[in-house]
Formats: C-alpha cells, structure tokens, sequence
C-alpha cells in the first residue's frame, strides 16, 4: 500500500494529524494506497514556509521566473506518460483522456512561460504638469489551490503556474481521491529549479481546507469543485479577508435545431456525455431536442453507445472507464433509477454492465434516456456519470428560456446549420461559455474559463488573462520629478494642470 504525505518545504513530510484516507484503483475496486490528511498544523507549517520563501521570491527576475516555467514546460512534457499512468491508476480514465488533460494543463504552463508580457503596466506621461502616472502589478503573498478529483492534474495547473509566475507562493490542497498527481508536479517543479517553499501540498479534507480559508497569512485562494463548496469556500474565504474565485458544479445543456447535421451532433453528443464517463464539468448533460430532431438524434446517440468499449482506462482501445468510487458509483445509479421510477424512457441501460476480469471495479455503462421533464431529478441535479437526458422541446426559444432558467451557467452549446439562429443562441444565453457546433467549448490558456450563475462565486475567472489579475494587484504610482513647481502649502483637493 502506497504512503501518500504532503510536500513542505520542497520535501516530502509526514503530517500530524493521525488520520488518512484511501485511494482506490477504480478499474480494480481494490485499494491501492493510504494518504495522509492534513491538520492544521500541517497547513500552518506549509503556510509558513510559503510566507518565507515569497520573501524573496517576489524579488525574483521575471526573466528567472519565465525560465523556470520553461524548464518546468519540458519537463512535463517530456512525462506525459507518467502523468498519464497516475492518474488513471488513482481516477479510473482511459490513458488517451489523461495525456489530453496533461495536454490540457501544459498550455497553461506555456501561458505562463511569457508571465512578463502580461505583466506589463500602463504609462500616461505629463498627465499634469511634469507629472507622470503609472501602473505595475504586483503578486498577492501566499496563495492556496483546492482542487477537485476529476482533473487532478490540469485544474491545478490553471492555477499555479500562472500564481507562481507572478510571483506568489503557493498552497495546493488537491483532492483526497487522486492526490499523486500533485505530488508528482511538485517534483517536476523543484526539478525545473524552483526554490523550497514556493510550491507546497497539504493533502487532506474539509480540516485542512478550513484551516487555509481562515489563516491570516493566506492571501487569496482558487477554488474548483461543487457549487455548495464553491459557495461555503467563497463565503468564509471572503468573510476572512480573502481574495476568492471559487468555481462550482454544471448542468450543461447541448441543443440540437431540426437542421443540424444530425450525425456531427449525435457523434458530439456521445463525446461530450460519455468522454470521461461523464465526470467532467463541461460534460454534456442534457440533450434538448428541437422540434423534430429528437427521434434520429436518440437513434445516432443509441447505435453509437452500443458500440463503446468499458474497461480499466489503461487498456488500449478502451473508450469509457470506471467512476472515481464506489459510493459515487452507488449515486450514479440511484439517480438511473430515480430516473426510471419518475417515468423518463430508458433507452439504453448502463446498470447491468460487467467487466470482464474487473468485476469489483466501479463500472456503470453509458445510459440514455429520453422524455425527460424538468422536475426529474436526473434533469434538475448535476449527476456527473455515463447518464444522458434527453428533453424534446417545440421551439427554439422554448430551449433557451430552458437554459436561461437553468441555476448553472458553465457550459452550453448549439447543434445548427443556421447561422441567425446561432447568433440569436450566442447572444441571449445566460452561461459563461458557448459552443457552436462544438459540444465542449473550453477556451485555451490566452482566454478565460469560468461559467456564470451559481457555477462560479467571485468575479474573476481562471486561469488566461483572468488568472493574472487574480493572482497580481495593481499599484498606481503618480510621479513629480522634472521640474518641480513650487506653490506652496494647498490644502484644496489635487486638480491637474
Ligand atoms: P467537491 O466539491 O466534493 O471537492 C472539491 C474540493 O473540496 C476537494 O479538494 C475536497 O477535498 C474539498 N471539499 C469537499 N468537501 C468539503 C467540505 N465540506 N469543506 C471543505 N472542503 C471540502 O468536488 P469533487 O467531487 O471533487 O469534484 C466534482 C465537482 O467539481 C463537480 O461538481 C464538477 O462540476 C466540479 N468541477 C467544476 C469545474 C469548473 O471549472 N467549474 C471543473 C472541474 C470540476
């Protein structure tokens, strides 16, 4: 059984705190390893060590920062396959999906390679009489990172390469479920040279998270996972003094207009609901059918489901891989038979699946339904499993108002051939990113992520331009040198001429 402790200092460190929780090989059911959650203390010490190093590491030459990210650039790079293998022994995806995600990751870490371009101010010469006003921007102190289990390799990386860069320190609390991810980029990064201290893992749970939300030398902390944790973390983070951008849960919506290419909708549908077995915030959750669109789009979605191959991630050819546990295995399925017990048509059924070989391992496969109706909890709660709704709607505007009404903003898209109607769509929706014609609209590193309505508290989305502001403060400097006029003591309020 695996050891997994947290890393302080630039080393690995077992905690204080007595209790662990267990990781488990989804593919296998088995437990693969024991990792430490953090107390207090354990946070302190990390909090401590990061304060100490940003001392110094604020100071730091843009030009030693960027060649860090470099450095760090090839090396994660070059351990793709590393990344890969952990994460799909600790979170049950296909190898294919990890080294995506690691891809996924990379790009922001090139993002952050040219930390100095973004970090640039603004100048206004002689805005009064040799008076010159100027900007700089400015890293916050410590920052923290608590992070979700479904990505544990990119959703950190949209945090702290862009954090580091501009100069903070950083706190990582990865989720319990897959924490080797985390310790292994911190390995990587003390490889590419960053100094101890400027990147720390406190693994753990709900302690160790509360006790980075309440700490006085924590200043800003980036959050991805739920909504009601995205809220509770927005909430006492802020209430502490924080800066906080806390993204949460999704109910993502994909509808399909009765002249759409039915068969790139049907192959987006199927990509977007199963990919990752649905563990994926920008997973499509709900397909709404227009008009009459539905009857052949359930056709392409069903053939296709047919033919997907389940299995342990790590085999080649497999397509859709376990759930994270066991108990979310058991909520995945209580939601498949809420779902038939309040009426909705069970097109295909993922309940009865077995896996050859890998029979304790936490399979459902994938599962359609149509005729979904909105008070269905497999249409009102996010699921996040192999489970795809169908909702059949008259019109267009119907649809929308669907989405509009809908409390989750994060991601949505439209399937059409008609280009008025996907700028009505990308005009009047009320979601933070929209696709056309692409099921899973998730901007590279140069732009931001971040959904709308109770899929994000703060204003700043992450990582991109976003991410820089939210990890820097700007400073506004008014400067006399040249020629100094002297008018004396005035006690009137400053005007410029
Ligand atoms: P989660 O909210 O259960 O856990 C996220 C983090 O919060 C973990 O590090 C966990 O240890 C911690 N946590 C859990 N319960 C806590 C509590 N009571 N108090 C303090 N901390 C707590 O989420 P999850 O199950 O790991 O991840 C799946 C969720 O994340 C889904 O809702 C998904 O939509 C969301 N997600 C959102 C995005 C996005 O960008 N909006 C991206 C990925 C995942």
């Amino acid at each position: 059984m695996r050891q997994i402790q947290h890393w302080i200092d630039g080393q690995l460190t077992g905690g204080t705190s007595g209790r662990v929780g267990e990781v488990f090989n989804p593919a296998t059911g088995e437990q693969t390893g024991e990792v430490e959650l953090g107390s207090a203390g354990d946070v302190d010490r990390a909090v401590q060590s990061a304060r100490s190093a940003f001392e110094t590491w604020r100071f730091s030459s843009l030009t030693q920062r960027q060649n860090i990210m470099f450095a760090f650039r090839e090396l994660v790079a070059g351990r793709k396959m590393d990344f890969a293998k952990l994460l799909t022994a600790e979170h049950g995806k296909t190898i294919d999906d990890a080294l995506g995600e690691v891809q996924r990751g990379l790009e922001v870490v090139e993002f952050a390679c040219n930390i100095a371009h973004l970090l640039k101010g603004d100048f206004s010469e002689q805005v009064s009489t040799g008076v010159d006003t100027y900007t700089i921007r400015q890293p916050l102190g410590v920052v923290a990172g608590i992070t979700p289990f479904n990505f544990p390799a990119m959703v950190p990386m949209w945090m702290y390469p862009i954090a580091i860069a501009c100069g903070n320190t950083f706190v990582l609390k990865p989720s319990e479920k897959d924490p080797s991810c985390s310790l292994f980029a911190a390995e990587l990064l003390a490889e590419a040279g960053l100094p101890e201290g400027v990147f720390n893992v406190v693994n753990g749970d709900k302690e160790a998270v509360d006790a980075l939300l309440t700490h006085p030398l924590v200043a800003a902390v980036s959050f991805v996972g739920s909504t009601p944790i995205a809220r509770y973390i927005y909430e006492t983070g802020t209430s502490h003094g924080k800066r906080v951008q806390a993204l949460g849960g999704a109910k993502n919506h994909m509808i399909v207009l009765p002249d759409a290419d039915m068969d790139l909708a049907a192959d987006a549908a199927v990509s977007a609901g199963y990919g990752s077995a649905g563990e994926r915030c920008m997973a499509i959750s709900a397909v709404v059918a227009v008009g009459d669109a539905g009857d052949s789009l359930i056709d392409g979605v069903r053939t296709r489901i047919e033919k997907l191959k389940v299995g342990p991630g790590h085999e080649t050819g497999v397509e859709m891989g376990p759930l994270v546990t066991r108990q979310h295995l058991e909520k995945v399925r209580g939601y498949v038979d809420a779902g038939e017990k309040a009426g909705a048509l069970l097109v295909a059924d993922g309940r009865d699946l077995v896996v050859e070989g890998h029979e304790k391992g936490f399979f459902l496969g994938p599962t359609l339904f149509d005729n979904v109706t909105t008070e269905m909890s497999i249409y009102t709660d996010e699921i996040f499993g192999p489970v795809l709704s169908t909702v059949r709607m008259e019109h267009f505007e119907e649809a929308i108002r669907l989405i509009n009404e809908n409390p989750y903003g994060n991601g949505t898209a439209v399937f059409t051939n008609d280009g008025g109607a996907a700028r009505k769509f990308q005009s009047e929706i009320e979601v933070g990113m929209v696709g056309i014609n692409v099921p899973i609209p998730v901007p590279l590193s140069f732009y931001s992520f971040g959904g709308w309505k109770h899929s994000i508290f703060g204003s700043h989305a992450i990582y991109g331009p976003e991410g820089v502001h939210f990890y820097s403060r700007q400073k506004v400097v008014i400067s006399r040198w040249a020629d100094p006029i002297h008018r004396g003591v005035d006690l009137g309020f400053p005007t410029h001429g």
